[in-house]
């Protein structure tokens, strides 16, 4: 009998996603998959799935969705809020945070009627080490970041060398680490400075019995961290990304996520007419937001570097509201740049020959999106993990220039201000000529090639998942 997997995503984009493309590399290898979200979720991905069951061979199982009833009235989540990307503060409420929780029996429930071999759990689910562990099936965890920032997390949560300064702003030296990584207190989440008390101190916990750790990233991009974090984690650590070239089809690509805001096949005209590598893609993820005084900055660094832009802005206010008076004529009417208001089909743009950078705000699938595009990027990260993202890509794979921010906070009135100058500036640098441009551009286009090899037959994430697929049929027949 063929091995059955239950995933568990967490209820947010930068989560989900992944785990869905996850959960479809399982699928082709023969493993039997079961997705169980709650229904608000499951339109989001039905298309995705559907997609995924009309293309397989016979012989393959169909990918089952199993939903659960999302606990409103016990939790105070407003209704219609199933999704993280429905709140405007990106952080998890108390009120989330109690839904998720009461989503245990129910799941313990569905897992004890079908049985599955194994449960891969978002890291969000404590809860699931103790219901593996009464089933006596392993629990892997899927963290959603890469192996870089999850190794520099767990010194910085162990060694803490935030205390040893003398301001928020002043950097430290994280020691022991194979390059030397500066960061500031600012920079860092709650869950990094706070890490052992209330629901994160949960999810360290969890770690005790959980059988192994799932990464999207390949070896080849962080291979000294990977060894690092092999070394320092109690638990098996396997590497099958970038989980997103499981998309290659345009359909795969328009479906994946949400339904696009905007005509695919219009973006896709647009970009044609725009030469190889001339347009920026900015976009801040699913749930990154900024002030109208922000956003009016954005526009005027993007309108005064003369580059065409694709620019996605997650606000449900009029354009009007904050562009800056004249902006839709003179630059969005005359073809330089596309405003997309909502969800836009990144990976279809990504991989467009016509874009030639990517502004971004370093959610680590966005991070390995550009990798795998071969782009170089601006990184402007926002809050929770995102500034150690981007010590990997400006310092370590050396893909990227900074913006300079140094405030991580959800709440974008927190956030200091970039003035459209400055945008300009990093903007040209990116996108211009000479001798580091260039050379980013060629380490950038590099990494593309190694990713597309790690996940072809043969290729280092392509081989660690079949070792991951081994090991779990040994634990069955064990
Ligand atoms: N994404 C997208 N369209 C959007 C915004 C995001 O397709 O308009 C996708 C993006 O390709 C990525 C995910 O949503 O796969 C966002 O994850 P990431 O880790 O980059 O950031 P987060 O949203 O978690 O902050």
């Amino acid at each position: 009998m063929d091995l059955h997997i239950f995933f568990l995503p967490f209820l947010a984009p930068g989560h989900m996603i992944p785990m869905i493309d996850l959960a479809k590399i399982f699928a082709d290898r023969g493993v039997k998959v079961s997705i169980v979200t709650t229904t608000g979720n499951i339109p989001r991905i039905q298309p995705t799935i559907d997609l995924a069951n009309n293309s397989c061979h016979s012989s393959r199982h169909h990918i089952q969705l199993i939903p659960l009833h999302f606990p409103y009235s016990e939790s105070g989540v407003p209704k219609g809020h199933e999704n993280l990307i429905n709140f405007s503060d990106p952080g998890i409420s108390p009120e989330f945070i109690t839904a998720i929780n009461l989503l245990e029996a129910p799941f313990m429930q569905l897992a004890k009627d079908h049985r599955p071999d194994c449960i891969i759990s978002d890291i969000f689910y404590p809860w699931t080490s103790s219901i593996a562990h009464e089933l006596r099936i392993p629990r892997l965890v899927f963290h959603g970041s890469g192996m870089f920032t999850y190794a520099v997390m767990c010194v910085i949560k162990d060694l803490k060398p935030y205390e040893g300064v003398n301001s928020d702003r002043q950097p430290f030296v994280v020691q022991g680490l194979p390059h030397r990584i500066e960061m500031t207190r600012s920079q860092l989440p709650e869950f990094v400075t706070e890490a052992r008390t209330g629901f994160f101190k949960e999810t360290d916990d969890a770690h005790d019995m959980t059988y192994g750790m799932v990464m999207n990233s390949f070896n080849e991009l962080e291979s000294d961290y990977a060894n690092l974090l092999k070394k320092m984690l109690s638990m098996k650590v396997w590497h099958v990304g970038p989980v997103s070239l499981f998309n290659q089809d345009v359909n795969d690509e328009m479906a994946r996520g949400d339904k696009a805001s905007i005509d695919c096949n219009h973006c896709l005209s647009w970009l044609d007419t725009k030469k190889p590598r001339s347009v920026l893609y900015i976009c801040f993820g699913s749930l990154g937001r900024f002030t109208h005084a922000q956003l009016q900055e954005i526009a005027l660094g993007l309108e005064a570097s003369e580059h065409p832009f694709i620019w996605v802005v997650r606000y449900n206010d009029e354009l009007s509201a904050w562009l800056p008076e004249g902006f839709e004529n003179r630059v969005i009417s005359e073809g330089r740049g596309v405003i997309i208001s909502g969800w836009a089909p990144q990976l279809l743009i990504l991989n467009h020959p016509a874009v030639g950078g990517f502004m971004t705000h370093c959610g680590w699938n966005s991070c390995l999106e550009g990798t795998v595009a071969g782009l170089p990027m601006i990184t402007w990260p926002l809050f929770a993990e995102q500034f150690f993202s981007e010590r990997l890509i400006v310092d370590v794979l050396r893909i990227g220039i900074a913006i300079g921010v140094k405030v991580c906070s959800g709440n974008e009135e927190e956030r200091e201000m970039v003035m459209g100058e400055g945008i300009k500036k990093v903007v040209d640098e990116l996108m211009g000529n000479g001798e580091e441009a260039d050379g980013r551009r060629e380490r950038a286009k590099e990494l593309g090639v190694m990713a597309r090899r790690a996940v072809e037959v043969g290729g280092s994430s392509y081989n660690d998942m079949s070792h991951l697929i081994e090991d779990l049929l040994s634990l069955r027949s064990a």
